[in-house]
Protein backbone atom coordinates (compact mmCIF):
# COMPACT_ATOMS: atom_id res chain seq x y z
CA UNK A 1 0.00 0.00 0.00
CA UNK A 2 1.60 3.55 -0.66
CA UNK A 3 1.41 6.26 2.26
CA UNK A 4 -1.32 7.87 -0.15
CA UNK A 5 -3.68 5.00 0.08
CA UNK A 6 -2.88 4.11 3.72
CA UNK A 7 -3.70 7.86 4.76
CA UNK A 8 -6.86 6.82 3.30
CA UNK A 9 -7.70 4.15 5.52
CA UNK A 10 -6.62 6.03 8.83
CA UNK A 11 -9.01 7.95 7.64
CA UNK A 12 -12.15 5.91 6.89
CA UNK A 13 -11.14 4.24 9.82
CA UNK A 14 -11.88 7.34 11.64
CA UNK A 15 -15.18 8.31 9.79
CA UNK A 16 -16.40 4.54 10.52
CA UNK A 17 -16.01 5.45 14.36
CA UNK A 18 -17.77 8.10 14.10
CA UNK A 19 -14.56 11.21 13.83
CA UNK A 20 -16.29 13.11 11.16
CA UNK A 21 -15.17 16.70 11.97
CA UNK A 22 -13.50 18.05 8.53
CA UNK A 23 -10.72 19.81 10.46
CA UNK A 24 -9.48 16.58 12.31
CA UNK A 25 -9.57 14.83 9.08
CA UNK A 26 -8.07 17.35 7.07
CA UNK A 27 -4.92 17.47 9.59
CA UNK A 28 -4.45 14.05 9.47
CA UNK A 29 -4.22 14.23 5.90
CA UNK A 30 -1.86 17.11 5.80
CA UNK A 31 0.46 16.47 8.75
CA UNK A 32 3.06 14.56 7.09
CA UNK A 33 3.31 11.31 9.84
CA UNK A 34 6.62 10.62 8.02
CA UNK A 35 8.45 13.73 9.53
CA UNK A 36 7.83 12.56 12.72
CA UNK A 37 9.14 9.11 12.35
CA UNK A 38 12.44 7.89 14.14
CA UNK A 39 15.78 6.99 11.50
CA UNK A 40 14.86 3.40 10.03
CA UNK A 41 11.08 3.92 10.47
CA UNK A 42 10.05 6.95 7.93
CA UNK A 43 8.67 4.01 5.68
CA UNK A 44 6.57 2.88 8.22
CA UNK A 45 5.17 6.08 8.67
CA UNK A 46 1.40 5.47 7.81
CA UNK A 47 1.08 1.91 9.26
CA UNK A 48 -1.81 2.47 11.75
CA UNK A 49 0.26 1.45 14.82
CA UNK A 50 2.16 2.92 17.28
CA UNK A 51 6.19 2.82 16.76
CA UNK A 52 9.17 3.79 18.95
CA UNK A 53 11.27 6.66 18.95
CA UNK A 54 13.97 7.39 20.96
CA UNK A 55 14.25 7.42 24.86
CA UNK A 56 12.46 4.24 24.46
CA UNK A 57 9.41 5.70 23.84
CA UNK A 58 6.82 5.88 20.49
CA UNK A 59 4.90 7.83 18.09
CA UNK A 60 1.06 7.57 18.99
CA UNK A 61 -1.00 5.30 16.91
CA UNK A 62 -2.52 7.55 13.76
CA UNK A 63 -6.45 6.82 14.34
CA UNK A 64 -5.64 7.11 17.91
CA UNK A 65 -3.94 10.68 17.35
CA UNK A 66 -7.55 11.26 15.24
CA UNK A 67 -9.36 10.07 17.64
CA UNK A 68 -8.11 12.28 20.58
CA UNK A 69 -8.26 14.82 19.20
CA UNK A 70 -11.76 14.64 17.98
CA UNK A 71 -12.74 13.97 21.76
CA UNK A 72 -11.66 18.01 22.75
CA UNK A 73 -13.95 19.03 20.52
CA UNK A 74 -11.68 22.21 19.53
CA UNK A 75 -13.22 24.92 17.96
CA UNK A 76 -9.84 26.51 16.77
CA UNK A 77 -9.98 29.42 19.86
CA UNK A 78 -8.72 26.91 22.15
CA UNK A 79 -5.78 27.22 24.65
CA UNK A 80 -4.35 23.51 24.66
CA UNK A 81 -1.74 21.66 27.00
CA UNK A 82 0.03 18.37 25.93
CA UNK A 83 1.37 16.19 28.68
CA UNK A 84 4.41 14.12 26.85
CA UNK A 85 5.21 15.62 23.45
CA UNK A 86 7.31 12.76 22.08
CA UNK A 87 7.89 12.62 18.30
CA UNK A 88 5.72 16.12 18.28
CA UNK A 89 3.51 14.50 16.01
CA UNK A 90 0.14 14.89 18.09
CA UNK A 91 1.43 18.38 18.90
CA UNK A 92 1.45 19.06 15.49
CA UNK A 93 -2.14 18.08 14.70
CA UNK A 94 -3.79 19.98 17.56
CA UNK A 95 -1.56 23.19 16.24
CA UNK A 96 -3.95 22.84 13.06
CA UNK A 97 -7.05 22.68 15.81
CA UNK A 98 -6.32 25.50 18.21
CA UNK A 99 -5.15 28.71 18.62
CA UNK A 100 -1.85 27.83 20.55
CA UNK A 101 -0.27 24.60 22.07
CA UNK A 102 1.85 24.23 25.14
CA UNK A 103 3.34 20.94 25.51
CA UNK A 104 5.56 19.28 28.35
CA UNK A 105 8.16 16.20 27.77
CA UNK A 106 10.63 14.85 30.37
CA UNK A 107 13.05 14.09 27.87
CA UNK A 108 15.46 16.64 26.41
CA UNK A 109 16.24 14.71 23.30
CA UNK A 110 12.81 13.93 22.21
CA UNK A 111 11.76 17.62 23.03
CA UNK A 112 14.82 19.17 20.92
CA UNK A 113 13.76 16.55 17.75
CA UNK A 114 10.33 17.81 18.40
CA UNK A 115 10.90 21.38 18.27
CA UNK A 116 12.83 21.23 15.23
CA UNK A 117 10.19 19.01 13.13
CA UNK A 118 7.67 22.13 14.20
CA UNK A 119 10.06 24.98 13.26
CA UNK A 120 10.75 22.65 9.59
CA UNK A 121 6.84 22.69 8.89
CA UNK A 122 6.56 26.63 10.23
CA UNK A 123 3.70 25.26 13.26
CA UNK A 124 4.73 28.60 15.20
CA UNK A 125 1.88 28.23 17.40
CA UNK A 126 3.31 25.57 19.61
CA UNK A 127 5.16 26.42 22.67
CA UNK A 128 7.18 23.62 24.63
CA UNK A 129 9.53 22.86 28.06
CA UNK A 130 11.02 20.02 28.94
CA UNK A 131 9.19 19.80 32.46
CA UNK A 132 7.43 16.98 34.17
CA UNK A 133 3.72 16.66 32.86
CA UNK A 134 2.48 15.39 36.07
CA UNK A 135 2.54 19.28 37.51
CA UNK A 136 1.12 20.65 34.66
CA UNK A 137 2.04 24.32 33.60
CA UNK A 138 0.86 26.31 36.72
CA UNK A 139 1.86 29.44 34.99
CA UNK A 140 0.22 29.19 32.01
CA UNK A 141 -3.13 27.90 33.39
CA UNK A 142 -6.18 27.84 32.95
CA UNK A 143 -6.49 26.00 29.77
CA UNK A 144 -9.15 25.14 27.38
CA UNK A 145 -8.18 21.32 26.58
CA UNK A 146 -5.91 18.88 27.94
CA UNK A 147 -4.76 15.80 26.46
CA UNK A 148 -2.06 13.25 28.57
CA UNK A 149 -0.26 10.92 25.72
CA UNK A 150 1.00 8.88 28.37
CA UNK A 151 -1.20 6.74 30.38
CA UNK A 152 -1.57 8.41 33.96
CA UNK A 153 -2.78 5.79 36.74
CA UNK A 154 -5.21 7.24 38.52
CA UNK A 155 -7.87 10.50 38.05
CA UNK A 156 -5.27 13.09 37.12
CA UNK A 157 -6.35 15.57 40.12
CA UNK A 158 -3.14 17.95 39.54
CA UNK A 159 -4.47 18.48 35.60
CA UNK A 160 -7.88 18.72 36.46
CA UNK A 161 -7.59 21.93 38.48
CA UNK A 162 -5.35 23.72 35.75
CA UNK A 163 -8.72 23.34 33.55
CA UNK A 164 -10.98 26.56 32.39
CA UNK A 165 -14.66 26.58 33.02
CA UNK A 166 -16.57 24.15 30.70
CA UNK A 167 -13.21 22.70 29.92
CA UNK A 168 -12.00 19.50 28.62
CA UNK A 169 -9.47 16.89 29.56
CA UNK A 170 -8.72 13.28 27.60
CA UNK A 171 -6.53 10.97 29.10
CA UNK A 172 -5.78 7.08 29.10
CA UNK A 173 -6.12 6.36 32.64
CA UNK A 174 -5.08 2.94 34.26
CA UNK A 175 -2.30 0.90 34.65
CA UNK A 176 0.33 -0.45 32.25
CA UNK A 177 -1.26 -2.47 29.70
CA UNK A 178 -4.35 -1.68 28.43
CA UNK A 179 -5.97 1.70 29.83
CA UNK A 180 -9.11 3.42 29.28
CA UNK A 181 -9.07 6.16 27.44
CA UNK A 182 -11.27 9.07 29.58
CA UNK A 183 -13.24 12.13 29.01
CA UNK A 184 -13.90 14.60 31.62
CA UNK A 185 -16.01 17.56 31.01
CA UNK A 186 -15.83 20.26 34.01
CA UNK A 187 -19.21 21.68 34.08
CA UNK A 188 -20.82 24.40 35.25
CA UNK A 189 -21.54 23.70 39.16
CA UNK A 190 -17.92 22.72 39.01
CA UNK A 191 -18.36 18.87 39.12
CA UNK A 192 -16.44 16.91 36.49
CA UNK A 193 -18.28 14.28 34.46
CA UNK A 194 -16.60 11.57 33.02
CA UNK A 195 -16.91 9.39 30.15
CA UNK A 196 -15.36 6.36 28.86
CA UNK A 197 -14.56 6.66 25.29
CA UNK A 198 -12.55 3.80 24.65
CA UNK A 199 -9.63 0.92 25.71
CA UNK A 200 -5.78 2.23 24.32
CA UNK A 201 -2.50 1.34 25.11
CA UNK A 202 -0.14 3.73 26.52
CA UNK A 203 3.43 4.52 27.96
CA UNK A 204 3.09 5.36 30.94
CA UNK A 205 3.65 8.54 32.60
CA UNK A 206 7.17 8.40 34.21
CA UNK A 207 8.12 10.55 37.52
CA UNK A 208 10.21 14.02 37.28
CA UNK A 209 12.06 15.15 34.29
CA UNK A 210 15.37 12.40 32.75
CA UNK A 211 18.03 13.93 34.09
CA UNK A 212 20.84 12.56 30.87
CA UNK A 213 18.45 11.69 27.79
N1 LIG B 1 2.31 12.59 21.63
C1 LIG B 1 3.43 11.74 21.37
C2 LIG B 1 3.34 10.47 22.16
C3 LIG B 1 4.64 10.15 22.80
S1 LIG B 1 4.59 8.83 23.98
C4 LIG B 1 3.59 11.47 19.89
O1 LIG B 1 2.64 11.70 19.13
O2 LIG B 1 4.67 11.06 19.49
C5 LIG B 1 4.36 9.68 25.51
C6 LIG B 1 5.40 10.68 25.89
O3 LIG B 1 5.13 11.09 27.24
C7 LIG B 1 6.83 10.15 25.88
O4 LIG B 1 7.61 10.94 25.02
C8 LIG B 1 7.28 10.31 27.35
O5 LIG B 1 8.64 10.65 27.48
C9 LIG B 1 6.38 11.42 27.83
N2 LIG B 1 6.25 11.46 29.30
C10 LIG B 1 6.15 10.42 30.17
N3 LIG B 1 6.09 10.87 31.44
C11 LIG B 1 6.17 12.23 31.38
C12 LIG B 1 6.18 13.26 32.36
N4 LIG B 1 6.11 13.01 33.67
N5 LIG B 1 6.29 14.54 31.93
C13 LIG B 1 6.38 14.84 30.61
N6 LIG B 1 6.38 13.89 29.63
C14 LIG B 1 6.27 12.61 30.01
Amino acid sequence: MNSVDARMGIVLALRKAGVIDPLVLDAMETIPREVFMSAGFEDRAWEDAALPIECGQTISQPFVVGFMSAALELSGREKVLEIGTGSGYQTAILSKLARRVYTLERYRTLLRHAQSRHEALKLTNIISKCSDGALGWPDQAPFDRIIFTCATPHRPDALLAQLAPAGILVAPVGPGGVQELLRYRLRKDGVFEEEALMDVRFVPLLPGVARDA
